[in-house]
């Protein structure tokens, strides 16, 4: 059932998860070193031979426990506002730190440049309001512009090309706003239209963005390919990335980067939950599962996605259940999963790519307890990051006193 290097259980194939995670309270995420090392690997071979940088998008994944990890394979961090930007600079010291955000606030502006070295403005107004301060900080300056051309066809809200999007400079406002004094501003050139897409796609938006954009591009010193580059991925076309790399340098005399989130942490983590509840209604086999889609792995509901599932979906298997979450949400579905063997009560379920977009974005709707993180070491040994409970859902929603 293996079914290539780049498969979300592959770490299972010389020892029994069941065994390995016996004992272990549910839900729970277990973060997978090894995975996260292999993934870098490919990433620092891909910064090796082309002189790109890649930077962690930490909206995705921001375990910072494991930034010593993914050190050496990487250039730094990406972050998407004054906290992430502060937990780089403070998690991952020795390497850069850019941001992107789509408007800074004049109250938090210095504390931003501080921890960043390059900050990425969203429209020429905060461009002009702040490009100075930056530079008299000793700090790089860029914008995000807008190629609109879409690449994806899945749901809008993930792709910032979409008609009437908010996210980068189009090209008439460029055409209509930009004056010299502006222009002298920009360091460097930020686009990001991807998500989870091959360099096919990337291909198409540098082509798009040379066509459209060149005419600025005589003083920049970087250009920022953005993330949505599923770089780890088994099909992913890495000569092609290469190629998209060269072509920017050898054009525009750049300095390259790429900020991926799921592309460093593919297939590096595991949510582990039990079967609480199955049972038959009008025909349907329903099991409820003591982890939440909503609370715990939210972009399942929102993008939505089938997250792999150990042992399930098998070649030929044909018995249909819907996996659900406690919660009192009726869209909180996991989804439906086809299995030789059903899973009875308290049932172990191992859930598969589950570093990208959970432990950084759970919550406790329904009084749901967030799962501990737990990090799988190289030689199957854990170590337990948290200790949640009780008081982590009391203390955002009142007077709670910090005293534990
Ligand atoms: C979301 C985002 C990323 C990371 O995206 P992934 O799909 O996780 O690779 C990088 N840069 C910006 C500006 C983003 O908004």
């Amino acid at each position: 059932m293996i079914k290539d290097l780049r498969d979300p259980f592959i770490r299972f194939k010389d020892v029994d998860p069941y065994k390995l995670f016996e004992g272990l309270k549910t839900p729970c995420y277990v973060l997978d070193k090894k995975r996260l090392i292999e993934n870098g690997i490919i990433l620092k071979g891909i910064q090796d031979r082309t002189g790109a940088r890649i930077l962690l998008a930490q909206k995705c994944f921001s375990n910072y426990d494991l930034y010593n990890t993914l050190e050496p394979y990487l250039a730094g961090t990406e972050a998407s506002g004054l906290y992430e930007a502060r937990l780089g600079r403070e998690e991952m010291p020795n390497k850069e730190v850019h941001v992107f955000c789509g408007a800074y606030r004049r109250d938090e502006i210095e504390e931003v440049i501080k921890y960043s070295d390059h900050i990425i403005f969203n429209s020429l107004n905060q461009l002009k309001e702040y490009g100075p301060l930056v530079h008299k900080r000793g700090k790089s300056v860029g914008i995000r512009i807008n190629p609109e051309k879409s690449t994806q066809h899945g749901p809008e809200i993930y792709d910032p090309c979409s008609k009437g999007s908010r996210l980068g400079i189009p090209l008439s406002t460029l055409e209509r706003d930009l004056d010299d004094e502006l222009l002298s501003l920009i360091d460097g050139i930020h686009f990001h239209t991807l998500c989870q897409q091959n360099s096919d796609d990337l291909k198409t938006t540098l082509l798009e963005v040379d066509k459209k954009f060149s005419k600025y591009f005589k003083n920049i010193k970087w250009m920022n390919f953005g993330g949505g580059h599923h770089i780890v991925r088994s099909d992913y076309d890495i000569k092609t990335l290469e190629e998209c790399i060269k072509y920017a340098q050898d054009k525009w005399n750049v300095i390259v980067y790429l900020e991926p989130g799921e592309g460093v942490v593919l297939n590096a983590g595991y949510l582990l939950s039990h079967v609480l509840d199955r049972y038959n209604n009008n025909g349907y086999e329903f099991i409820i599962t003591d982890t939440s889609a909503a609370c715990h792995m939210p972009d399942v509901v929102e993008m939505p996605y089938l997250p792999p599932l150990y042992m399930a979906d098998l070649y030929g298997a044909s018995n249909e259940v819907r996996l659900g979450g406690p919660t009192c949400l009726a869209g909180d579905n996991i989804g439906t999963y086809k299995f030789y063997d059903i899973p009875k009560k308290d049932d172990l379920l191992i859930f598969g790519d589950m570093a990208l977009y959970t432990t950084c974005k759970d919550n406790t709707f329904n009084g749901m307890p967030l799962p501990n993180i737990y990090v799988l070491n190289e030689d199957n040994t854990f170590e337990c990051l948290t200790d949640f409970g009780y008081n982590d859902f009391k203390y955002r929603l009142g007077k709670f006193k910090k005293n534990w």
